[in-house]
Formats: C-alpha cells, structure tokens, sequence
C-alpha cells in the first residue's frame, strides 16, 4: 500500500499557529522533508473559521499573541490595536507562511482520513480524501484545541427554515443581519464578541443564555508607532518575561489581600477594571482563582458592575454569574452588557424558561416562543480532545485513540500519548494551551519535539514513545495543580462539562512557565517518562 506514497521525514496536520511554526521549525531549522495538511483552503486554523462578527483577539495585547522567534517578523508587522480584528490576525498569518515560504509544503483543502502507525516500518501512514497516502516517521498533530464545533440537539434543530452558523464555522461572504430577527444561543467568548456587533444591524437579537458570564471590559485601543518601536526595542527582554511570566510579559502584583482593608481592596478592583483586559484577575491579589472569600469579593465585585451598566433590573439579575469567577474562560467585551439597554435586544434565560423545541422559523421555550429569522450558534467546541479524537489515529497494534481515550484522555506532557510512538500533539490535553500565550507556546513545544527528533537521529534510534507510568504521573501533577484552585469546581470546557458524556478532566496545564521548564528538563535529562526503540532491521535492511 505504501509502494506508491510520498514519503516524509514528517507530516503536520493543522496549518494554525501551531501547525505553521512547527512548518517553519522542522523545515527551515532542522532541515527535515516535511509536508502540512489542512481540510482548510487557507492557512489560519481558528482565525480560518472564526470569522464572526466582533471576532477579536482577547489576549493582554495583540503584539504578545503573535510569533516570538524573529526578530525580523516582529519588526516587518504592525500592529493596530491592542485586541486586533480577526482578519488581520489572518493576514498576519498570511504574512507569516509567505516571508517564510511555507505555502508550496502545505496541501490545502485535503482531509486526513486516516492516519496509522506501522510497526514494523516505525512510520506513520496517512490516507486523504483526495485517496492520496503518504508516509512520514513522524506525525505531528497541530489539529487545534478549539475545532470541532458543538452544534446542540435541540429537538427540530434541523427543521428550522432560516439561515444559521455556528460561530466556530462563520462563511467567508459577508452576512447581512439588516432587518432580521437573530437568535443567539450561547454566552461564552464568541457570542460575547459577536451579539455586540450583530445588535448593531439586526432588527431584533433574542439571546439564549444558559449560564451567565463574567466579562471585563477589553478596553481595545490603537497602539502607536511608539509604542510598537519600543516593543521592537525590547523584543528579547519581552520574550524572555513571556516565557517566565506565563504567557505574557506583564509584572504581577504580589500583595496579599488580607494586608488591605475592604475599601482598600474596592479601590484596586475599580482601578483595574478601568485598566481593563485581564487585570482584574491577574494584577488585584494573589489567591484569585484559589481564595474562595477572596474570588467570591472579586465575583461579586463584577456583578455589581454588570448592575451598574444594564439598565433594566430583571435583565441584570439574569445576567448575575453565580461561578467562581474566572474559572470559565475569562472574556474581554467591548460593550457587550451596554448592549443590553438596546431596545433591539432581549434576554432569554434558559435556567428558568428552557429550549424545548425549533420549528421551521422559531424557538419555543418552555414561557414563550420567539420567532426568528437567523439563528447564530455560539455553542463552543468539543475543545482540546475533540480535533484529536476527529483524527482519531491508529496507534501500536492498530489501537484507536478513541479506544485509548474512551475514559480518560491520558498523555504524556500534554504532547505524547503511550501506544502512539513518534506522534506529537501541539496544545494536547495537559498542555497550556489557552492558559499561556499559544503562539509561544507552540513555538517552545515544537522546540522541544524538534529536539525529540534531533536525539533520535543523533543516536539513530527508529521511535520514541510515552511510557503508561509516565502518563499516570503526569496525570497525578496536572491534577494536583488543578486541584490547588477553584477551577475543577466549575462546569466549563476546561473540565470537558460542555459536551454531554465527555469524560470531566481538567484539560490543561495552569503553570505554563513550570511546564515549560519540565520540558526543557525532561530533554536534558535523557527524555525520562519515554522509551527508544532502536531502528528496526526490516526499517535498514
Ligand atoms: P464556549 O466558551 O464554550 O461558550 C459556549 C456557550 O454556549 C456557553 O455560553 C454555553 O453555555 C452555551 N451552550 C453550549 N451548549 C448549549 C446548549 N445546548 N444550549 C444552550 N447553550 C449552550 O465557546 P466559545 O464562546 O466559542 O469560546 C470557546 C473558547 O474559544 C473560549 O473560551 C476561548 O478560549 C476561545 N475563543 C477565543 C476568542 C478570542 O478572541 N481569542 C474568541 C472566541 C473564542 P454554558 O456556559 O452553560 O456551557
């Protein structure tokens, strides 16, 4: 079968951030014959499909959720505002995969349709839908933490007659909303971002919320020429603060919040909510998100703003969070609870008036039905596991990793899976992912899965593969460091409590500095956690 495949030193799936660095890493600095796939007809990932209105970056600073290696692509970008629009995020990547000339080893528009390890060849087979295989020693996974969309099973979904997107799947044409009545389901990131914008045109937007949220105002502004010169100035300190600061290059404040009386502490809260983005978390006291009294005067410190901003009172009491705040993906709104006061805009909250059925042109809840003409999906993602579980490799002895991961997504720092020699995922379950910089993040994975490489050939070793053992224990620290805090106790895709019967796991790594000094140590230390098997002869016979 494999008589007429290409044949690769490695193949990346996934041609996102992660997908594209490791590209340009395997390819440019290590030398290696390597080819990408992407089911995409352009290079992006998230910000391919992603295209919904109001789309934003929603980190500290667009410059810092961005390529850190070169100095030259720092220098050649502008950046405009601190949470930039997502086309041009796109466009940056555009820039990216053209200065380095990524496009002519990335196939388009090609899904993997299986992908399979050979024992005896100790290379990975891959098959497409174009009924292409080739083979690679190495398969790098860059298939996305946030991909595959979660489209809820509402009965007579299916039978409702007007248009409908979910946010994770946005058509590239421009979508009018002029004199229509929108339905939104979901109040998480993307619907936060896009009801703004769609109540700006639509006759009417009808929000369904299941779980209000917390946001805090993103305070987007332009960043000036002089402000970029200096970031360029300083690029390797930055870059050197983002890798030790978990992600991005701010100080933190250290003070404890029992040095500071109550008013005290209102003091700072105001401040950094007029500072805005992640500073009310990161930047008030230390204990935030471990400190329940201290999380629950910071949750309710936000709610109170929320009651300021919104108008009317009922429709402020349904948008009251009652989580730990910050234990569900914090967001960044621009005027996303002003949005409220609209007279084109009404709440539905379906904790007490739930879903019951579509039809062909409206919801029916269990109070009231409200007709609609579109119906915008911001129901989130089969987040982290889902895009590796869609791939859904064949491992040693033909085992699936939807049979490995029926209970328990195991792995081996966030990057390995035990069963699966010489396949490495980029932002996998018990990785950072979304809790650190994620281009960064991607690049210092991929150093590290180069250098995997690097050592097998040096040594001219045919795998390399987790060990069972190594995968339980680090199990055992991811939880250990969940457990220190408040997130576990909160139902959010982060736990996997979005996607009825997913397995509840805590899917990411909370230190993403440590995690990346344990990568670096894991390296140093002769890859401990992992097994070598020698090249096999039928492999150099
Ligand atoms: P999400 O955070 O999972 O939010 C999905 C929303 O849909 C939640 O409000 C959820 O309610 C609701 N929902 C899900 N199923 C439902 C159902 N059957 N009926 C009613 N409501 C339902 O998804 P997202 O907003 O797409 O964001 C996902 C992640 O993508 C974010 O957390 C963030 O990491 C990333 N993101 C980033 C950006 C950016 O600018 N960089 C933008 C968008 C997204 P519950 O809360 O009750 O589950």
């Amino acid at each position: 079968m494999t008589g007429n495949a290409k044949q690769y030193d490695a193949i990346i799936i996934g041609s996102g951030f992660g997908g594209l660095y490791a590209l340009y890493h395997l390819r440019d600095k290590m030398g290696l014959n390597v080819r990408a796939f992407d089911g995409a007809g352009g290079v992006g990932g998230t910000w391919w499909y992603n295209r919904y209105p109001g789309a934003r970056v929603d980190a500290p600073s667009s410059p810092f959720y961005a390529y850190t290696f070169s100095q030259e692509l720092v220098d050649d970008w502008e950046w405009k505002e601190t949470q930039t629009v997502g086309p041009d995020v796109l466009a940056y990547l555009e820039h990216f995969a053209d200065r380095f000339d990524l496009l002519k080893d990335i196939q388009f528009e090609t899904w993997i349709t299986d992908a399979r390890y050979d024992e005896a060849a100790q290379r990975w087979t891959i098959e497409t839908d174009a009924g292409e295989t080739a083979t690679a020693q190495f398969l790098i996974c860059a298939v996305g933490a946030l991909f595959v969309a979660n489209k809820p099973d509402y009965p007579g979904i299916d039978d409702f007659a007007g248009v409908s997107f979910h946010t994770g799947r946005w058509p590239h044409e421009k979508v009018s909303f002029a004199g229509k009545r929108v339905g939104v389901i979901g109040t998480g990131s993307s619907g936060i971002q896009s009801i703004p914008e769609i109540a700006k045109g639509a006759a009417h937007v009808t929000v369904f919320q299941r779980t209000p949220q917390y946001a805090l105002p993103a305070r987007n502004r332009p960043i000036s020429k002089e402000e970029l010169s200096r970031y360029r100035e300083d690029w390797d300190d930055l870059r050197m603060s983002m890798r030790r600061r978990g992600g991005w290059p701010f100080k933190t404040n250290r003070r404890r919040a029992s040095d500071y009386a109550p008013e005290q502490r209102q003091a700072v809260y105001e401040e950094l909510w007029e500072e805005g983005g992640i500073h009310l978390s990161i930047n008030s006291y230390v204990g935030v998100m471990s400190d329940k009294e201290l999380n629950d005067e910071v949750s309710e410190f936000v709610r109170g703003k929320i009651r300021e901003i919104v108008r009317d009172p009922e429709t402020a009491r349904k948008l009251m969070p009652d989580y730990h705040f910050g234990t569900k993906r914090l967001i960044l709104d621009n005027g996303y609870f002003e949005t409220y006061n609209r007279d084109n805009v009404s709440l539905v909250d379906l904790r007490e008036d739930p879903i019951e059925k579509f039809t062909h042109a409206s919801v029916c809840t269990k109070h009231g039905e409200h007709p609609i003409d579109m119906l915008v999906l911001a129901t989130g993602f089969d987040a982290v596991s889902g895009s590796m579980l869609n791939l859904n490799p064949k491992g040693r002895g033909g085992v699936s990793l939807k049979e490995k991961w029926e209970r328990r997504f195991d792995n081996y720092l966030g990057a390995t899976i035990a069963g699966f020699p010489n396949m490495f995922m980029i932002h996998g379950p018990g990785a950072p992912g979304v809790f650190f910089a994620m281009p960064l993040g991607g690049e210092l994975t991929t150093a590290f899965i180069g250098d995997c490489i690097k050592h097998i050939h040096d040594k001219n070793l045919g795998a390399v593969e987790a060990t069972i053992d190594a995968e339980t224990s680090w199990d055992r620290e991811i939880n250990e460091i969940a457990n220190r805090t408040l997130y576990p106790r909160t139902n959010s895709w982060y736990m996997g409590a979005n996607i009825p019967g997913k397995p509840r796991q805590f899917l990411g790594h909370l230190r993403g500095s440590h995690y990346f000094d344990r990568l670096s140590e894991v390296a140093a230390g002769g890859y401990e956690g992992f097994v070598f098997e020698p090249v096999r002869e039928e492999v150099t016979s």
